[in-house]
């Protein structure tokens, strides 16, 4: 199989996941991409994700040229979303947007997602989870914030869409599905914990030793 087959199933797989995980919320509505190569990547071609197969998909280069399929007019504008992503950081091997309902709680409330879970520390989110200024989904605007981030800040791994909804990305498909999923996590136990006087960050050092720590933990499996 080649390689961009492999990958649509792989998001395919990926996408069943989220839906049975509760991240896609009410409406089906996601996208999400895989890195090819160096310069190109597949991304899913309609709004919904709800029954999504082989066809749903274009093969597209990360300056925004599409190769391959068709894509829907209105996610013509959701390329640059995750091209910028793929071109700003070499490592990203998957891209996921969804309207997941804890992390797009925050969204609305335009206030981020704090990093005091520790399981979110694992996927090497350092710092809070950003809100990105509110422009039109996909426009010149909204993609310059989130890949002024993504340049700037090395400890980010995902992104709040101001009064939208949530940007993943990691380095392998299933990866990105599992922050995702810790990230929801993180915003209903951090919504659940304002209920019982809010939060508590970690300490300063807690970054450090648990990513010492899993560095062990990949020496001794090896
Ligand atoms: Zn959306």
């Amino acid at each position: 199989m080649d390689q961009v087959q492999q990958k649509k199933r792989e998001l395919m797989e990926a996408a069943h996941k989220l839906k049975e995980a509760g991240l896609l919320f009410r409406g089906y509505h996601a996208n999400l991409s895989a890195r090819i190569s160096e310069d190109t990547m597949i991304l899913t071609s309609g709004g919904s994700v709800e029954h999504l197969d082989e066809n749903g998909f274009a093969l597209i280069r990360l300056d925004g040229q599409v190769i391959e399929g068709d894509i829907a007019p209105v996610m013509a504008e959701i390329i640059q979303m995750h091209a910028g992503v793929y071109r700003e950081r070499p490592s990203v091997g998957c891209v996921i947007h969804t309207h997941a309902p804890h992390a797009t709680s925050f969204a609305v409330a335009q206030q981020p997602i704090p990093v005091v879970y520790e399981p979110l520390v694992r996927f090497g989110v350092t710092e809070d989870i950003p809100v990105v200024p509110w422009a039109p989904r996909g426009s010149d605007a909204s993609v310059k914030g989130i890949v002024q981030i993504v340049k700037e800040r090395p400890g980010v791994w995902a992104v709040l869409l101001a009064n939208h909804g949530v940007l993943a990305f990691s380095r392998t498909i299933t990866e990105t599905v599992q922050l995702l999923a810790t990230l929801d996590e993180a915003a209903e136990i951090v919504l659940n914990a304002r209920m019982l006087g809010g939060e508590k960050r970690l300490p300063d050092q807690a970054f450090t030793q648990i990513q010492e720590r899993m560095r062990e933990f990949a020496e001794v499996k090896r």
